[in-house]
């Protein structure tokens, strides 16, 4: 089962490489006999892009992970779990960017970029990678990194995933973390609080600077009530967290203990692990923006407003706090070109019954409306989006001529696609 039960597809065949060999020898097998196919991690991808009628190569079931002796590095095989990651690294109190969910895989993250809870304090996943091993279009198996096929590799970061081959192992720089807090605030409050809220926290990110980075979560949760969830990572103390919380959510809220977590503790590292448990493939539509300033409070209130109108988590917005380490590299350092942005923006919809998508989605866009004018115009390739106009714009920006040239020496046949993959010209 896919993730994205909108997008659901069952292939003819299924081919669970558990060896790179096993990778390379599908690819040329594929090619020989001239079958379509799509490469598979996890199957989250929110458009499908992982899924085909004829064939699937899933590198699942490649899932080692290996320390260097000194723990500053770490190799991973592509079909890794995020919170396998995370467990292993614990141990040693290392720590290494990722998404904020565990059950995403290493490689279709990366590829994209990587968005998580240590985005402003170590950057995107993407940045802290080293190295990727990947087998090509001809079933070879490549090697790419800073200095050898120096091309692949800076298409590697931030490129997206299934377009110039199947990755099979990524090796990624870790960082000695002694402290580490997890922020995990989920609230009810009134329109005014909440549209207080939103402002400030676009201003309070600012004052954390690089030691926290947080997601804000909003949704109409009853007839009065808005739904705050705000969740992340910060390395300053528990008091100086504490202390942050208070200014951030005002006087009126009690913080309690258990709004921080620290994350080497058996409840911490459940969180990491688990947080995303409790989902269930579902059907949604996502869209992503990103947003370069704060955005005023009149389009605070718009925003809420609108989804006043709406019945109760007909949208939900997710704000991920971006910038700090984020803009330590230049935008066309790697093929993640949208360093700019304070945050990113995702706004998701989900429904059970088909009937719903068209009123879901009316409701969606007219929210995104309100932030039209203060957006980039990008949009996250991991939050694959099927139905974005100009998406290859929209994901890739400046960087998409140079993606475009990697794509035409790496794969001129175009061997490995899908409905968003890099295109040949
Ligand atoms: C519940 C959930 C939580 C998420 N949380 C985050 C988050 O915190 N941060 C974030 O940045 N993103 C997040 N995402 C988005 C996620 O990063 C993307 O969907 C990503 O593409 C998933 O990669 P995958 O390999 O796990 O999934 P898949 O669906 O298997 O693959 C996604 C894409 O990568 C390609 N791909 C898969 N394996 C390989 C491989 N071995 N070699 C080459 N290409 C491959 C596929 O062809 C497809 O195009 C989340 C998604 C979900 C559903």
């Amino acid at each position: 089962m896919a993730f994205s039960q909108r997008m659901q597809k069952v292939p003819e065949l299924r081919a669970v490489c558990r060896t790179n060999y096993a990778v390379a020898e599908t690819v040329k097998w594929a090619r020989d006999t001239n079958r379509k196919f799509a490469v598979r991690s996890s199957g989250h991808s929110f458009a499908g892009h992982s899924m085909h009628d004829d064939l699937v190569i899933d590198t699942s079931r490649l899932n080692q992970i290996e320390f260097s002796p000194n723990k500053n590095h770490v190799a991973v095989s592509a079909g890794t779990f995020n919170g396998s990651v995370y467990e292993t690294l614990a141990v040693s109190q290392h720590a290494l960017g990722g998404g904020s969910y565990g059950s995403v895989c290493m490689a279709g993250i990366t590829l994209g970029g990587g968005v998580g809870y240590r985005s402003r304090i170590s950057g995107l996943l993407c940045d802290q990678l080293d190295e990727i091993m990947l087998i090509n279009a001809d079933g070879n198996i490549v090697r790419a990194n800073h200095t050898e096929n120096a091309d692949l590799f800076w298409a590697s970061r931030g490129g997206g995933g299934g377009s110039f081959g199947i990755v099979t192992n990524l090796k990624f720089r870790t960082t000695p973390t002694p402290t580490r807090n997890l922020i995990y605030v989920h609230i009810a409050v009134t329109f005014r609080h909440a549209q207080r809220i939103l402002h400030d926290w676009q201003h309070w990110l600012g004052e954390m600077g690089r030691t926290t980075t947080t997601h804000l979560q909003m949704a109409r949760y009853s007839k009065n009530r808005f739904l705050v969830a705000l969740t992340g990572e910060s390395t300053l103390s528990r008091n100086s967290v504490l202390s942050a919380l208070q200014k951030l959510l005002g006087p009126n809220v009690v913080i309690h203990e258990n709004y921080l977590v620290n994350y080497y503790s058996p409840h911490g590292l459940n969180l990491m692990k688990n947080w995303d448990a409790f989902l269930q493939p579902v059907k949604f539509i996502s869209k992503s923006d990103y947003v370069n300033a704060p955005v005023p409070s009149p389009v605070i209130t718009n925003v809420l407003e609108t989804l006043k109108r709406h019945p109760p988590a007909t949208v939900k917005l997710t704000f991920e706090a971006l910038s700090g380490a984020v803009q330590d590299i230049a935008i066309d350092e790697t093929a993640y070109a949208h360093r700019g942005a304070l945050y990113l923006l995702e706004y998701r919809s989900e429904y059970r019954l088909d009937q719903q998508m068209e009123p879901r989605r009316q409701a969606l866009n007219e929210i995104r409306a309100i932030f039209r004018p203060h957006v980039t115009g990008g949009a996250y390739v991991n939050y694959a989006d099927p139905e974005l106009d100009n998406w290859a714009q929209a994901y890739w920006g400046s960087n998409l001529p140079r993606l475009v040239e990697t794509k035409q020496k790496w794969d001129p046949d175009n061997v490995f696609n899908h409905a968003q993959s890099i295109p040949l010209g």
